[in-house]
C-alpha cells in the first residue's frame, strides 16, 4: 500500500493523524495518507511565506521558472505509467480517462511554460503617457501566498492547473488535496522536488473541509483558489472575504448540449453520450441538459437509445470500458435519490435509471447511463448531479433552446450541433456561460481561458487570464517633468 506524507518545505513528513483511502472500483485500500494537524497547516503557510520572500525565487527570471515547468512537464511524461495506474486506482478513473489526465497535466506545464516565456510582467502604456510630463507602466507582481483546495474528480490535472500558475508568477501556495484522492498530487511532489523548485514554494496536504477552512482562514494567505461545488464555493467566499483575500472559484455546472435540426445526427448522438457520460458523468463542464429541436427529435432519440445501449460500463482498468464507477457510497446514494425524485416527478424515463450489479461491478458503485425526457420545471433540469445521467427537453427552435439553455443558475459550459457555421455561432455567442463548443465537447485548450459565468464561478483558470489571476498589477508613473512649474500640483497647496 502506497503512502501518502505532506509535502512541507520541500520535505515529506508523517503526521499524529493518518487515513486510508480506497479505490473506488473495489473498495480496496490504496494508500495511507498523513492528515494534517492545524500545527502543520500553519507550518505549510509559513513554508510558503518564506520562500515567497526567500531571495531565490523573487529574483528567479521568469525563464528559469519556465525552465521549472518545462521541466514538470517532462518528468510527468516520464513517470506517466506510474500516475496512469495510480490515478486509475484513487479516483475510479478509467484507464483511457486516467491516461488522458496525465496527457493533458503534463501538456499544460509545457503550454504554460511558452505563455511565460512571452508574458511580459511590464508594460510601457503609450496611450496613457506623454512626453514631458509622465511614463506609464503597469507592473505584474505576484499576489503572494496561495491556500489552493481542489476536487476530487480530475485529481492531477487540478493539481496541475493550481500548481502551474503558482509557479509562473512567482506565487508560493499550499495545495489541499481532496480527501479521496490525495494520491498523484504528491507523485507530482516528488516530480517538483527533483526538478529542483525551491523548498516552500509549492506545499501539499491532504484534507477534508475542516483542514481546508482552517488553511484559508490563516492571515498570511493573500489569495484563495477553489474548485469544487457551488454550495461550499458560497461558504468558500465568505471566509475569503474575512481577509479580503483575492478569489478564484470554479464551481458546478448543468450545461446545455443544443442538438440543431441541422446536425449531422450521427456526430451529434456520440458526442452527447460522451458530453454526460465522460467520468460516469463526474465532470464539472458535463452537458447534462439536452436539448433537440423538434424537427429531429424523434430520429434523434431513436439513434441515441440505440447508441447508449452500446457504451461499456465496466472497471477501471478495462481499456474496453466507456466509463467507470462512481467515486463512492454518498455520491452513489445521491445520483440514485435525483434518480428516484425524476420518477416521482413524473420525468420519462428512456434508459438507465439503476445500478449495475453482479460479480466485480458489486464491489464499487456503477450506474447505468440514465436518460430522462424532461420539463423544466423536473428537479434534473436545474440542479447538478454529477452522475451519469442526463436530462432531455425538445425543444421547438434555436430560439426557445437559447432561452431554456440560459435558465440556470449555472453557466459554466454548453454546446451546439449543426452543419450550418454561422447559425451555430449565432447560438453559442447567446448562450450564457464560460465556454462553448461547437460540433465538439469537453475539449480543453490551456492556451485559453475556463471557468464559470453566474454560479459556475469566479475568474478564470488556463490563458493568459489564468496566469493573471495570480499577480497584482501596479501602476507605476514615471515623471517625465522636472520643472517645478509645469507640475499641475505645483500651486496645490502653496
Ligand atoms: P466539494 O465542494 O465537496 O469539495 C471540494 C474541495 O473543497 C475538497 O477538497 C473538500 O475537502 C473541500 N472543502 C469542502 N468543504 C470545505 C469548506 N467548508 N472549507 C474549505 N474546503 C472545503 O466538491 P467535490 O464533491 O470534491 O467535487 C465536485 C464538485 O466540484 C462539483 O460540483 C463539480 O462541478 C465541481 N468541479 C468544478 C470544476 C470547475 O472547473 N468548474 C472542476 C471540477 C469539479
Amino acid at each position: 500500500m502506497k503512502e501518502i506524507k505532506l509535502f512541507i518545505n520541500g520535505e515529506f513528513r508523517n503526521s499524529i493523524k493518518e487515513f486510508t483511502t480506497t479505490n473506488p472500483a473495489n473498495n480496496e485500500a490504496v494508500a495511507k495518507v498523513y492528515l494534517p494537524t492545524e500545527k502543520d497547516i500553519d507550518e505549510a503557510v509559513d513554508a510558503a511565506e518564506a520562500a515567497f520572500y526567500s531571495k531565490e525565487w523573487r529574483e528567479m527570471d521568469q525563464n528559469k521558472r519556465a525552465d521549472i515547468l518545462e521541466a514538470i512537464s517532462e518528468k510527468m511524461k516520464v513517470r506517466r505509467n506510474e500516475l496512469t495506474e495510480l490515478e486509475i486506482a484513487d479516483s475510479g478513473s478509467c484507464v483511457r480517462k486516467a491516461k488522458a489526465d496525465v496527457h493533458n497535466a503534463a501538456s499544460y506545464f509545457k503550454v504554460l511554460a511558452g505563455q511565460l516565456r512571452k508574458f511580459q510582467f511590464e508594460v510601457k502604456d503609450e496611450s496613457a503617457s506623454r512626453a514631458g510630463f509622465s511614463n506609464n507602466f503597469k507592473i505584474y507582481e505576484p499576489i503572494g501566498v496561495c491556500a489552493q483546495i481542489i476536487p476530487w474528480n480530475f485529481p492531477l490535472v487540478m493539481a496541475a492547473w493550481k500548481i502551474g500558475p503558482v509557479i509562473a508568477s512567482g506565487c508560493t501556495t499550499v495545495l489541499k488535496t481532496a480527501q479521496e484522492t490525495p494520491v498523484t498530487a504528491f507523485v507530482l511532489a516528488e516530480i517538483l522536488k527533483d526538478v529542483g523548485l525551491p523548498k516552500g514554494v509549492v506545499n501539499i496536504i491532504t484534507g477534508g473541509a475542516s483542514e481546508g477552512a482552517y488553511l484559508l482562514k490563516n492571515p498570511k494567505v493573500r489569495k484563495v483558489a477553489f474548485t469544487g461545488s457551488t454550495n461550499v464555493g458560497r461558504k468558500i467566499m465568505e471566509l475569503a472575504g474575512k481577509n479580503l483575500q483575492r478569489l478564484s472559484l470554479e464551481l458546478g455546472g448543468k450545461s446545455a448540449n443544443i442538438v440543431l435540426d441541422d446536425a449531422d445526427l450521427s456526430l451529434a448522438v456520440d458526442g452527447a453520450l460522451y458530453a454526460f457520460l465522460y467520468h460516469s458523468g463526474q465532470a464539472c463542464d458535463s452537458g447534462t441538459r439536452l436539448f433537440v429541436e423538434e424537427k429531429v427529435y424523434p430520429t434523434f432519440k431513436e439513434a441515441l437509445l440505440k447508441r447508449v445501449a452500446e457504451v461499456k460500463v465496466g472497471i477501471p482498468t478495462d481499456p474496453a470500458a466507456g466509463y467507470g464507477p462512481v467515486i463512492n457510497k454518498k455520491q452513489f446514494e445521491s445520483i440514485m435519490g435525483y434518480i428516484n425524485t425524476s420518477k416521482i416527478e413524473g420525468a420519462k424515463l428512456l434508459f438507465g435509471g439503476e445500478r449495475v450489479t453482479g460479480g466485480e461491478f458489486d464491489k464499487g458503485y456503477y450506474i447505468k447511463p440514465t436518460l430522462f425526457e424532461v420539463t423544466p420545471d423536473n428537479t434534473i433540469f436545474n440542479e447538478e448531479i454529477f452522475g451519469p445521467v442526463v436530462a432531455i427537453t425538445p425543444v421547438k427552435n434555436d430560439e426557445e433552446a437559447i432561452k431554456l439553455a440560459n435558465k440556470s443558475v449555472y453557466g459554466l459550459a454548453g454546446a451546439v450541433w449543426s452543419k450550418n457555421p454561422e447559425r451555430a455561432r449565432n447560438v453559442a455567442k447567446q448562450l450564457e456561460t464560460g465556454t462553448v463548443w461547437i460540433n465538439e465537447y469537453h475539449l480543453l485548450n490551456p492556451g485559453m481561458p475556463f471557468g464559470g459565468y453566474k454560479q459556475s464561478g469566479l475568474g478564470r483558470e488556463m490563458g493568459e487570464e489564468g496566469l493573471k489571476a495570480y499577480l497584482e498589477v501596479k501602476h507605476l508613473w514615471i515623471s517625465d517633468c522636472d520643472e517645478r512649474a509645469k507640475k499641475p500640483w505645483f500651486d496645490a497647496i502653496f
